[in-house]
């Protein structure tokens, strides 16, 4: 959807010029603001990528624009002309549109990836998200049940799955009825089958809601931060009556953060017991 949305906004329009409004995002080009410039300016985008928090736009000579979203980063596209976003940092003059990178706390940034039309090396590591079409449903579901991990954590492993973060993992385990503490190794092929449809239906929603406009879906894909309060069936819901069985939501701390669940649809693993100390 944003990559649909972005190609054709971007594409078959050579950069006329490039215009560095702040050098924090561009620091990982290590040549430099002006080498960046040079390199791109000129240049066609030829496809419009995504993977995780990343962008990359390849171009028609087998670099590509790399864009690592971050925490607050955008990539908009914009008619000439068009008001200045407070945060702007980068714009690419494309002629008819404006592709703007604008950012207000810059932990993100873009770089020129070195012959990375295909896949740039530095993301090379991060898995597909669920909705893109080739990711792999066996492979995935295969790694899982080899895992000694909980399927909570293995959700938020970029190298099996990208664009599942602790909302959207909340929300897909719930809709699945699996604990998120439930380890790879025990779950049948069937249950991670569905927790990961379950992502897909919840990642759909959240794009859905966030409407078409490119702010609202990079805000989506960025951080989950379009997801919203009446939609959410587990996350924020503590105490709250589950909307399937009325048992209130339970909080409990993962990872520095908390999940949220439902402790009857979706059952903890067993604790095995301690076992008794036989007496003398
Ligand atoms: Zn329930």
């Amino acid at each position: 959807m944003v990559r649909r949305g972005l190609e054709a906004h971007v594409l078959d329009r050579p950069v006329r010029s490039v215009e560095v409004r702040h050098p924090r995002p561009v620091r990982r080009h290590l040549p430099g603001p002006d080498d960046f410039v040079a390199r791109l300016t000129g240049r066609t985008f030829t496809a419009a990528r995504r993977r995780g928090k990343y962008l990359w736009l390849p171009l028609d000579d087998g670099n590509a624009l790399l864009a690592h979203l971050g925490m607050s980063g955008q990539m908009l596209v914009q008619l000439p002309g068009t008001a200045e976003e407070r945060n702007l940092r980068v714009r690419f003059d494309l002629g008819d549109r404006e592709l703007r990178f604008v950012d207000q706390r810059m932990f993100g940034g873009l770089a020129l990836a070195e012959g990375g039309a295909e896949l740039p090396h530095e993301i090379a590591h991060i898995a597909r998200d669920p909705l893109d079409p080739g990711f792999d449903d066996d492979g995935f579901v295969r790694r899982v049940r080899r895992s000694t991990s909980g399927i909570k954590r293995l959700l938020l492993n970029q190298s099996l799955v990208s664009g599942v973060g602790n909302i959207y993992a909340d929300e897909a385990l719930w809709l699945a009825g699996v604990h998120g503490e439930r380890i790879g190794r025990q779950l049948r092929r069937t249950d991670v089958q569905r927790v990961l449809d379950a992502c897909r239906t919840v990642m759909l929603a959240a794009l859905g809601e966030g409407g078409t406009s490119f702010d609202a879906l990079y805000v989506n894909v960025n951080g989950e931060s379009g997801y919203f309060d009446r939609s959410l069936e587990a996350y924020g819901r503590v105490g709250l009556p589950c909307r399937r069985c009325g048992t209130p939501i339970r909080r409990v701390p993962f990872m520095n953060r908390s999940s949220f669940f439902c402790p009857t649809c979706q059952r903890a693993p067993r604790v095995p017991r301690p076992r008794a100390v036989p007496r003398g």
